[in-house]
């Protein structure tokens, strides 16, 4: 008779090369534990296998899963990820920013974007003229809409990629993370950071710093990915219908765009109170909803789109769109 695997029958770590500093994954017989890094619970389910790069054979030494923590609903990697500060940078490489072939719609769309974003910072905003960090700033156009709405501009990245249409005199960058930065406490009336929670080691620690760097009643502005999205649901049950149950569509650690955290609604939730913040405003948006102006007409992308179009729409009932947007407060 075939055996039955259950969620906790998988195969133990095999190597443990490098390990992570404040996370000791451990491995027993039968299971893998590795504290929740939101909520610290030892509790969780094994969801699948991450995708990983080729370019890095090592990696292949450790038996990763993305589990999900049975308390916050927080997804993660088991065994924590154990790369080397050069490992990470060459991952990071130029290629990650790249705008590959964007349209003008798509140029004109993200503008218009941006703005409206400024614009809901300003509404919940106590200050005026306030100090305004972009962490993960990229090419610092979000920096610029903020000088023109009459912050101060601070922008902080791992690499310095400020596009020459931004005024780089009057933007104070670091290259470096935000504990290398090390930024005066209670300082900033308002902080951004657009898809960058999902890549960090430890965003707890990240949130913790946040806290203390924002001015009480400064607002924060965050984006990250939604992992229980219907699109991902999607992909899941294509690959049950494939024969690759175990397959996750979503996190992915060595595959563009290298997310290791997935958070949904309550995870995210959890995360921003946990670190002192109180919630002022948690959405969702996103989903392509005028792709065809977007792609050329058939293309590969094109195609992509239109399946994933009702599902898209349907997201938006079931309040599963693919972005969380997160506002809170200190
Ligand atoms: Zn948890």
């Amino acid at each position: 008779m075939a055996s039955t695997r259950t969620a906790l029958s998988v195969s133990c770590v095999k190597v443990l090369p490098r390990p992570a500093a404040g996370y000791a994954p451990t491995v027993c017989d039968r299971r893998l534990i590795m504290r929740c890094k939101i909520c610290g619970s030892q509790e969780s389910k094994i969801i699948g296998k991450p995708r990983i790069d080729d370019k890095f054979p090592q990696i292949h030494l450790m038996d990763y899963h993305i589990v999900q923590c049975n308390k916050c609903s927080f997804y993660y990697i088991n065994p924590n990820i154990n790369l080397t500060q050069e490992e990470w940078t060459e991952l990071y490489s130029d290629s990650y920013f790249a705008n590959h072939n964007i349209t003008d719609w798509q140029k004109s769309l993200h503008q218009k974007e941006r703005e409206d974003r400024i614009k809901l910072i300003l509404k919940y905003s106590n200050f005026e003229n306030g100090s305004f960090l972009d962490i993960g700033c990229g090419e610092g156009i979000v920096l610029s809409e903020a000088l023109k709405s009459g912050f101060k501009p601070y922008g902080l990245d791992i690499a310095y990629n400020l596009h020459q249409s931004v005024d780089q005199t009057k933007i104070q960058f670091i290259k470096g993370n935000i504990f290398d930065a090390n930024y005066q406490e209670n300082h900033f009336s308002a902080i951004y950071m657009d898809s960058v929670l999902e890549h960090v080691d430890d965003p707890i620690s990240m949130l913790k710093e946040m806290y203390r760097i924002l001015k009480p009643n400064g607002i924060v502005f965050i984006i990250v990915p939604n992992e229980d999205s219907l699109i991902n649901d999607t992909k899941k049950l294509l690959y049950t219908l494939m024969l690759k149950k175990s397959k996750y569509g979503r996190i992915k650690p060595f595959v563009p765009p290298y997310h290791i955290n997935g958070f949904n609604n309550k995870s995210l939730e959890f995360a921003i109170k946990s670190t002192g913040h109180k919630v002022l405003e948690l959405s969702q948006f996103a989903g392509n909803y005028q792709f065809w102006k977007a792609y050329k007409t058939f293309s590969k992308a094109y195609i992509k789109e239109l399946i994933l179009y009702p599902s898209g729409l349907l997201s938006i009932l079931l309040r599963k769109q693919y972005q969380l947007q997160a506002i809170f407060t200190k």
